[in-house]
């Protein structure tokens, strides 16, 4: 059956952006044409217009907690094999991917060496987070804490803490593989003392707690920065070799075998 030619109503547009329904003022025209087709009652008719609105505001709004976020790349847990990850228990991984953690204001810890899949977990269990519509926010610990010194520095470290308190989840990638200078490790340590048990951290490091004291230069320091950020976490331990080695070498191998077939 032809479709039918729908009287645009006066205004209809207009007060749909001016309320920034922008998914309705899009629409309209082609849900009232097929709702004529099928002779489908208004309220239902004004039922999947809403929808559409509310399905494609929600999409937007993670689209835009991803962008704050600033991921360095985008990573999913689809994309991650398990299986070249012995030392992560699937079902462990899965449960926080739930993020009710974020809810609790718990923190989430992966130790392990480098290229382990660190990072790329962070970020996936970050995305995870935008989805269920929390504020998330990935910086490196170097670049958090020379954000913090930056601020003292202009006197406007408190408001740049605020900023920063805003976010539920705050990622503080690479823990450990730059040492900081008393300044550094203090004003780091007051971030995480001002967002204990506030606010969650998902925290990657190549150290092992135990020499987390040559980063803050200090063990009481070390072990009260441990002590808040482990103290309501889950703790993820990644082993084995190098990812990225490991799939190079293993390419040079398979290629290696063919040239010699
Ligand atoms: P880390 O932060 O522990 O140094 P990354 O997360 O940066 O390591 O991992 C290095 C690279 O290898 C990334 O491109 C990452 O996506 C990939 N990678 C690591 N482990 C896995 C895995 N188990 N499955 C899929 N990709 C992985
Ligand atoms: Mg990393």
């Amino acid at each position: 059956m032809a479709l039918a030619k729908i009287q645009e109503p006066p205004h209809l547009v207009a007060d749909l952006k001016s309320m920034y329904l922008t998914s309705m003022a899009s629409q309209w025209r082609r849900l009232a044409e097929e709702a004529h087709g099928k002779r489908q009652p208004h309220a239902e008719y004004l039922a999947d217009l809403v929808r559409l609105e509310v399905s494609g505001r929600r999409e937007r709004r993670i689209q835009r907690r991803i962008k704050d976020a600033r991921f360095p790349m985008l990573k999913t847990l689809d994309a991650f094999d398990f299986d070249a990850q012995r030392g992560l228990d699937r079902d462990e991984v899965l449960e926080l991917f739930g993020c009710e953690f974020v809810a609790q204001a718990a923190n989430v810890v992966l130790v392990g060496g480098v290229g382990t899949g660190k990072t790329h977990v962070a970020i996936a269990l970050g995305m995870a987070c935008c989805q269920n519509d929390y504020r998330v926010r990935f910086t490196t610990a170097a670049e958090l804490t020379n954000m913090l010194v930056e601020a003292k520095s202009q006197g406007r470290l408190s408001r740049k803490l605020e900023q920063l308190a805003r976010f539920d989840v705050v990622i503080l990638d690479e823990l450990g593989y730059v040492p900081f200078d008393k300044q550094g490790a203090d004003l780091l340590f007051g971030f995480i003392t001002r967002v204990y048990e506030r606010r969650s951290l998902i925290v990657t490091t190549n150290l092992p707690f135990a020499n987390w004291s040559e980063v803050f230069l200090d063990a009481t320091a070390a072990a009260a920065v441990i002590d808040r950020i482990v103290h309501h976490a889950t703790v993820l331990k990644t082993d084995g070799d190098s990812y990225r080695l490991r799939t190079a070498t293993s390419k040079r191998r398979t290629r290696r075998r063919k040239e010699t077939r």
